[in-house]
């Protein structure tokens, strides 16, 4: 039976247990015990399946890893203790000194800390593209380069990344092409499905969706991930079985949360899309997106981010904020709760105004992750705020 994603994300389960339990139990044990010394002595040399410590691998971390390989499409993957666990284990495990990346400019900032401080110690560098330049990714390539990172959507600018096109010119130059899935998760983009090597996510956003654990995830190849395990099994980023568990069962309500997200920011975006407090607002699913059309073609589904633009800048995001009467002021995103964020002066504080403006961020940038309270109600209170900005 061929089943479709809401049936996978419910009815991938690990093996019930003698106790014939309905919802998957939590296996809180560091340790599995062994009948004999050559079940551990097979056990060791990888001959048999079998989980040896929960550093290496547990029944709930197996379970999430399941559901999101069989959601993706992935032949394999890594739970990690975070999302950053992910970025930073792909290219520790994959990359060697003297290698080179290319990168979309508006990554996530711990990313671009580890690109440009980290890795460098290392003798991995990396070379930036703006997200609307990315014709020129063949001209970025070096003969060292071995991997594209990029993300799409990017956070906070909202670009979309053609995958199909980035994943030829990565394939011609047998380079490896990997993707952060954070802002869509595998229900609303598979970038398998146009090329990708590998997929990056960080659990803590949509996948949990209620706020509650971090956690992150690398899906892919099987070659590649078989190095990705050596590493991390070393490195010792691993997940919990306890947020394992909860992010199991979240997942379970991923498609009708992204439903009720996705039909929100929708709805909003065309609220307040013309708002004369507003100079742009952007939505991957407005027609007025500058990558509209890319955007119609790999994503599912418009996602819950909507980025609007204030008119009179910094002054403007600061008085948004501060009048904002039900919204989070939060640095989190993809939660049940509706988040409000100022790049400028938050996340994205430490950026000068050029470097800003060189991954889309403006001094009037305000983020706002759809939640799920009644759209009614989030429309209510960004009017109010609004109403109080000198635009
Ligand atoms: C949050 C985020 C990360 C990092 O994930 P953590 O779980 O916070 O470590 C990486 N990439 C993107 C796009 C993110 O939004």
């Amino acid at each position: 039976m061929k089943k479709h994603f809401e049936t996978k994300a419910i009815r991938t389960q690990m093996d019930r247990s003698v106790f014939a339990e309905h919802s998957s139990p939590l296996y809180l044990t560091s340790s599995f015990v062994f009948d004999d010394a050559e079940e551990l002595r097979a056990a060791f040399a990888d001959e048999i399946d079998r989980n040896i410590y929960s550093r290496f691998s547990n029944p709930n971390t197996q379970e999430l890893v399941d559901k999101m390989c069989a959601l993706e499409a992935a032949e394999d993957g890594v739970a990690f203790a975070s999302g950053m666990a992910a970025v930073y284990t792909s290219i520790g495990a994959l990359l060697s000194s003297g290698d080179h990346i290319v990168s979309v400019r508006s990554v996530f900032g711990s990313t671009h800390a580890l690109f440009k401080k980290y890795f460098p110690k290392w003798n991995i560098e990396t070379t930036y593209l703006n997200a609307n330049e990315l014709e020129e990714v063949e001209e970025a390539i070096q003969p060292n380069t071995k991997m594209i990172f990029i993300e799409s959507p990017t956070n906070p600018g909202l670009d979309i990344i053609d995958m199909e096109y980035v994943s030829k010119i990565a394939k011609q130059h047998n380079i490896l092409l990997v993707v952060d899935n954070c802002f869509a998760t595998p229900y609303l983009q598979k970038p398998i499905d146009f090329g990708a090597d590998l997929v990056i996510h960080s659990a803590t956003k949509l996948i949990d969706g209620q706020g509650r654990v971090i956690g992150g995830l690398i899906l892919g190849k099987s070659d590649l991930i078989h190095e990705v395990r050596s590493f991390f099994r070393n490195s010792g980023a691993s997940m919990s079985p306890f947020n394992a568990w909860i992010l199991s069962k979240s997942i379970e309500t991923l498609a009708v949360r992204l439903d009720r997200h996705c039909e929100n920011a929708l709805s909003f975006a065309k609220h307040f899309e013309n708002h004369t407090k507003i100079k742009t607002l952007k939505y991957p699913f407005l027609a007025s997106h500058p990558q509209y059309k890319i955007a119609k073609k790999q994503m599912l589904k418009g996602g819950n981010i909507v980025t609007m633009d204030l008119k009179g800048g910094i002054e403007s995001g600061k008085t948004f904020l501060n009048q904002i009467q039900m919204c989070s002021l939060s640095a989190n995103l993809g939660d049940t709760r509706t988040i409000v964020t100022h790049p400028a002066t938050s996340t994205h504080s430490k950026l000068s105004a050029e470097e800003r403006a060189l991954v889309g961020i403006t001094d009037g940038l305000i983020r706002i992750s759809i939640g799920l309270e009644n759209i009614e109600d989030i429309k209510y209170d960004v009017e109010q705020a609004l109403d109080k900005v000198i635009g």
